[in-house]
């Protein structure tokens, strides 16, 4: 007999300033059985940032005991700050058949990879470095030093997902219209 269908587990990992969290936002509002899986994160809300809806911000004391218990599903160090994916949540939604959406780092989208065969990765890459740099210098929210950092992480990535075997699909954002049209046929035609 079949085993009952099950929700499937996308992970979208992109570097800073690839448009991802635009593009999550839009696939998130035109799929219901679609859902956001709300990280844990040591890092400060911004100004616009609600807890529990963008992040559950923690101390770092909070953190480390989640980690310790084995509650997150992958966690990382991203820019200094800690984020980690709650595995309780994120099997609650499977369990009921619906389909996750994790937006995460490359190297919890390995982790994640790891222990969930199944899922799929996808990696948003940007179109050239110089394309990102300008991004991230447009959307002006980090000082040029950290800057510098993300695009020295960003070359890394991108270096190390020429190895396709690491991710699943690997989509150039040349455009986001575009962009987001092919995730949409990616989701839809792996969704659980
Ligand atoms: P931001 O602080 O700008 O919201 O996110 C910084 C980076 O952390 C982004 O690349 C974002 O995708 C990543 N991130 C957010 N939540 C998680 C998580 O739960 N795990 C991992 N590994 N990365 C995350």
């Amino acid at each position: 007999m079949l085993s009952k269908p099950k929700g499937r587990l996308f992970v979208i990992s992109a570097s800073s300033g690839t448009g991802k969290t635009t593009l999550a936002r839009e696939l998130l509002k035109g799929d219901k059985n679609l859902v956001p899986s709300i990280s844990y994160t040591t890092r400060a809300p911004r100004a616009n940032e609600v807890n529990g809806e963008d992040y559950y911000f923690v101390s770092k004391g909070e953190f480390s005991s989640i980690r310790k218990k084995k509650g997150f599903l992958e966690w990382a160090n991203v820019f200094g700050n800690y984020y980690g994916t709650p595995r309780k949540e994120v099997e609650e939604h499977l369990r009921r058949r619906r389909n996750v959406l994790l937006l995460i780092d490359v190297q919890g989208a390995k982790q994640v990879k790891k222990v969930r065969p199944d899922s799929v990765f996808i990696f948003l890459a940007p179109p050239s470095k110089e394309e990102l740099r300008r991004r991230l210098e447009k959307r002006g929210t980090e000082s040029k030093k950290e800057i510098q950092k993300r695009l020295k992480v960003a070359t890394r990535e991108l270096d190390e997902l020429n190895d396709l075997s690491l991710c699943d699909y690997r989509i150039v954002n040349r455009e986001i219209g575009a962009c987001y049209r092919v995730l949409k046929a990616i989701i839809g035609a792996e969704r659980g």
